[in-house]
């Protein structure tokens, strides 16, 4: 079993990098041994308060710097991201059990996001003029102001990734940032944030505290001048609830249960090898990751056997190096939720075509990729996300059974649609209820298109991430209008009467001239 290559000095770096002084501290497991990888220090709610009051001094002067400066100390920031991917990945494997090369796609995305923002956020947010109702007499501008500081709330699965798309995005819009991050995730979320500090964002302007998600997280969403939340829909509920109260912004990315559709026009060995992907990676602690498959009666047996048997190929194991396909669930939770899931699925008439076994041999957490056919609504996994990586795969008939299959759920997060002919992949994409849609692709189409908003319908979130639409979130917009003293504004009946004609053939000049 391998010992974590973090050295004892990262560790206690970014313990200091914590924003704690109660003293007390709890201990975090390597998922691939189950052994104690450090105790992290906890913050208190005092913490969460002073963090608050530290990052909003910094954030006016990081307000005022301006576009150019965030732009190149982000774009610094971007270099050692990139410099320094094999730290990055050791803390990443050695908090969530994933393998190497999931750990290296969660660099190279947070790396994307950075470079994104750091070259969008001029171009999105810069404001500028807006046509008025009466040219020349009126003249409007909109200019956007940073919020101030976004509280975050960062889950365990994704910590770079996830953290960089709400980090990255609140600070090259001028904000600062009080982040929540999860027990284990911390050290890579830290190891993210010092990249950062390092290339010149002030240190005080994002601060990472720790503790319980009922306590400090609410803290965390208490304080906030806009909140971005990432985890459960269930969680995501009480944050909006608690945001509401203060009239604070959200943005929530949640739960799934992602569905793709294999059309009979595909090559059931490339599919197979493709869903498995789609499936498995991260060991499906993902959240826009497959868990359900939908495969046209025409290629489904010859599909199903490719599949079961890719999926029973895949190398599991732990390791800081590329021996392995697939790693490590993350945590005890994880694994019984799985297993439960499994085992539900099971006693109620599921068949199991490929895994459907917890592997201790390998670690405490391993549990095989496991793929289910015979799944009823009677099951847990039918309709509620395991969040692991087990899927149901069920046949239908024509293209109108697939979409209302895939639609019948009360997530709407990412979907797929495996097909040979890109038309009818594009066409059948469109008629799928959901945030996100790859056509060949389970999911690392539209998540790594960073320039391209990513959220959730349904019961899967709200607002989005990414994209200007991500940018945009961090900024209210004041329009500020200026009268010119061209022709007086009427004020007086007198003056009404004087100008009513005129200014009713205005506006049919104006839509003559398609003016907006
Ligand atoms: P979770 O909701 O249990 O916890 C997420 C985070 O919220 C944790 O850091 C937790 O401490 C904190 N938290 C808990 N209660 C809180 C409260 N009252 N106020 C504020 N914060 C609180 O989720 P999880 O099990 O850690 O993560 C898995 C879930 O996250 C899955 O449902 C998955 O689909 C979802 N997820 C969604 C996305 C997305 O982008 N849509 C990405 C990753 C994960």
């Amino acid at each position: 079993m391998p010992a974590s290559p973090l050295s004892p000095s990262f560790i206690a770096a970014a313990h200091r990098d914590v924003s704690a002084t109660t003293g007390t501290t709890v201990p975090v497991t390597l998922p691939f041994t189950g052994e104690v990888l450090h105790e992290l220090p906890r913050s208190s709610t005092e913490d969460v308060q002073d963090a608050y009051s530290r990052s909003r001094l910094a954030q006016l002067a990081w307000a005022r710097a301006g576009f150019a400066h965030r732009r190149r100390v982000l774009l610094r920031a971007h270099d050692l991201l990139l410099d320094r991917a094999a730290l990055l990945q050791d803390a990443v494997q050695s908090e969530t059990g994933k393998t190497r090369g999931q750990a290296f796609e969660e660099v190279f995305q947070a790396a994307g996001v950075t470079r994104f923002n750091a070259l969008a956020a001029r171009g999105a947010l810069r404001g500028g003029r807006r046509h008025s109702a009466l040219p020349l007499v009126v003249t409007t501008r909109v200019r956007y102001r940073p919020k101030g500081v976004a509280g975050v709330i960062t889950p365990w699965n994704y910590p770079l990734s996830l953290a960089a798309m709400d980090v990255v995005a609140a600070l090259a819009a001028g904000c600062g940032v009080v982040q929540k991050a999860d027990d284990q995730g911390a050290l890579s979320i830290l190891a993210l944030r010092r990249a950062f500090i390092d290339a010149g964002v002030p240190a005080e302007l994002w601060a990472v505290v720790t503790g319980e998600g009922g306590i400090i997280g609410a803290a965390v969403t208490e304080e906030a001048d806009y909140v971005c939340f990432t985890g459960s829909t269930a969680t995501g509920r009480r944050v909006a609830v608690q945001a509401a109260r203060n009239l604070t912004g959200v943005s929530l990315e949640l739960g799934g249960k992602n569905p793709l559709i294999v059309l009979d026009d595909v090559g059931p060995a490339r599919a197979a090898a493709d869903a498995a992907n789609a499936c498995f990676s991260a060991m499906g602690q993902l959240c826009v990751s497959i868990e359900r498959i939908y495969v046209q009666r025409g290629v489904a047996a010859e599909f199903l056997r490719e599949f079961g048997r890719v999926t029973g190929g895949l190398r599991l194991g732990a390791g800081f190096d590329h021996s392995a396909d697939v790693g490590s669930l993350t945590s005890p939770a994880q694994l019984d939720r799985v297993r439960a899931h499994v085992e539900d699925a099971v006693a109620k008439g599921a068949t199991i075509e490929a895994g459907g076994r917890a592997r201790p041999d390998l670690g405490p957490f391993f549990f095989e990729p496991t793929v289910l056919t015979g799944v009823t609504a009677a099951m847990d996994c039918f309709a509620a996300e395991t969040f692991g990586p087990v899927v149901a795969v069920s046949v239908f008939d024509t293209e109108q059974e697939a979409i209302l299959a895939a639609n019948d759920s009360e997530f709407g997060l990412n979907a797929s649609v495996f097909a040979g002919s890109a038309r009818r992949g594009l066409r059948l994409a469109g008629a799928i209820e959901a945030g996100s849609v790859n056509v060949n692709e389970g999911y690392r189409g539209s998540f790594s298109s960073v320039a391209a908003p990513m959220g959730g319908l349904k019961q899967s979130g709200l607002g989005r991430r990414n994209g200007p639409e991500g940018l945009l979130r961090f900024v209210d917009a004041i329009t500020i209008s200026r009268a010119t003293g061209l022709i007086q504004l009427p004020r007086t009946g007198r003056e009404f009467e004087a100008l009513t004609r005129p200014m009713l053939l205005l506006a049919r000049v104006l839509k003559t001239l398609r003016r907006r």
